[in-house]
């Protein structure tokens, strides 16, 4: 078993609209405005005296939206339903005629839509997409911002970026954040970790040790024995960060590839600071040693032929969670600047970069042998009832982009086996449950209002998920019109 504690920063999150899911309806029936009481029970410093009145100006009137079909986000499905929202939260769910609403809500008839809640990327790397060039010097707080409003753009609520960002930086944005200086996906980040001046791939690599000599911030902690194990990880928890990134890949020999000896350290020490580990390995091999050494999970499944029944009970067993992230290796391969879904994003310049080349097809060959390999897998993991969840490895390589790989992941998620319904599940509550973001990935009373209005149904086409008529993040519509002229300006 392994703690699975929320981010600190993530916390503080929860202060604001979280932490409560049992209180909040309470207090929501007994008139209380949860923000209020929040603020009520907040250290009222001067400074936060003035964000105090911020939040309450911010306060929203509520808003029923009927009529439609509800995603739940845990496998269930609500048929001719309604959801009322206030105040940022989801207030109730289910049928109109149960729900009291006074005459100040507002009403939106859906029509027979979809509201699905708003999907999470459990493995990206922000900051170094600019678009027109990838690298080290892009990262910006105004491009992290960038990169966070992409993915409210495309739906997501929030998105975990997997040990590439100069901690007091990242730090800092998530502060502006929680304060509620810009609206976008929640931002998560991981410290990262390998033997010294190695772990992303090679590329990355150059730039994440430019980014951190030009910042003088640390992104990656080099160990190269059991003392440097404990004293990083040691280092790390005074930081208060909860999730450490181990690289454990050679990379094709150019790299050193962390040890069975230190990860171990890695992991016994992160234990005891209460820190999640999570593994980018190299092959499926690699999986059982980092089961046993009681990692949380893996941000690439390496799925395929020797990732077998074997491996996958022992990861049901270990309760460790699958990123499979089959996306970054395809789309590479496909002409996807041809498609309107990421053009909406991108400068037209941006995408006549990544139209049909002898590099990009529109419908890239599939081995038939090895497509059958991977079916097999994923149906292992399926099976064998593992946590997969959806993650893209977004930002890690140029022109792999945020947001849009998401949704082309969940169809690589239903041509490998899983229904449009359990891609959903592995997009918004496994994600939600296993990053700690205890008030995301479900349509319930008490949760946040993140969602998505589609216009088509997802679950017969998850190709649907693409039909995004609206996005709404802490209960207020995303801007994606404004956002969509930034983007591709
Ligand atoms: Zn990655």
């Amino acid at each position: 078993m392994h703690i699975r504690r929320p981010f600190d920063i993530v916390s503080l999150f929860e202060g604001f609209s979280t932490g409560y899911p049992v209180l909040r309806p309470f207090l929501a029936a007994i008139g209380v405005p949860v923000q209020l009481l929040v603020l009520l029970m907040l250290p009222l410093a001067a400074s936060q005296a003035q964000e105090a009145s911020q939040a309450q100006e911010a306060r929203q009137a509520p808003l029923l939206l009927e009529n439609a079909r509800l995603i739940i986000g845990d496998g269930s499905v609500q048929q001719g339903a309604a959801m009322l929202i206030a105040d940022g939260s989801i207030v109730s769910v289910g049928l109109r005629a149960n729900m009291e609403v006074d005459e100040s809500v507002e009403v939106i008839d859906l029509n027979g839509k979809t509201l699905v809640p708003a999907f999470i990327d459990s493995h990206a790397h922000l900051g170094y997409e600019g678009h027109r060039s990838w690298g080290g010097s892009n990262y910006s707080r105004d491009n992290l911002i960038d990169h966070l409003q992409r993915y409210a753009y495309y739906g997501f609520s929030a998105v975990f970026s997997a040990g590439s960002d100069p901690d007091a930086l990242a730090l800092e944005v998530q502060q502006a954040q929680l304060r509620g200086d810009f609206d976008a996906a929640r931002f998560l980040f991981a410290a990262g970790m390998a033997p010294p001046r190695q772990g992303p791939n090679d590329q990355f690599l150059v730039h994440a040790l430019a980014l951190e000599q030009q910042t003088g911030q640390k992104i990656l902690y080099g160990v190269a024995s059991a003392e440097q194990a404990t004293e990083a990880v040691q280092q790390i928890a005074a930081k208060k960060l909860s999730v450490i990134k181990i690289w454990v890949d050679d990379r094709g020999g150019s790299q050193q590839k962390l040890s069975q000896d230190l990860y171990r350290e890695i992991a016994a020490a992160a234990t005891e600071n209460g820190i999640d580990v999570y593994a980018h390995q190299q092959y499926a091999s690699d999986m059982p040693g980092l089961i046993d050494a009681g990692v949380a999970g893996f941000l690439h499944g390496r799925i395929g032929a020797d990732l077998g029944m074997e491996i996958a009970r022992q990861l049901a067993q270990a309760e460790a969670f699958v990123v499979p992230n089959m996306g970054l290796g395809e789309l590479r391969r496909e002409a996807i600047g041809l498609d309107p879904f990421l053009q909406q994003s991108l400068p037209e310049s941006v995408a006549a970069r990544l139209l049909e080349s002898d590099r990009r097809s529109l419908t890239p060959l599939r081995s038939e042998s090895l497509e059958s390999e991977l079916k097999t897998s994923f149906a292992a993991l399926l099976d064998a009832d593992v946590d997969i969840l959806l993650g893209t490895d977004a930002g890690a390589v140029p022109d792999h982009f945020f947001g849009y790989t998401g949704h082309r992941e969940l169809e690589i998620f239903v041509r490998l086996g899983m229904t449009p319904m359990q891609a959903i599940v592995a997009a918004t509550s496994k994600p939600a449950q296993r990053l700690g973001l205890n008030d995301l990935g479900l349509l319930r009373p008490g949760y946040s209002a993140d969602f998505m209005v589609l216009e088509n149904n997802p679950l017969d086409d998850i190709r649907n998920t693409r039909s995004i008529e609206s996005v709404y993040l802490n209960g207020r519509a995303v801007d994606r019109e404004r956002l969509a002229e930034g983007f591709t300006d």
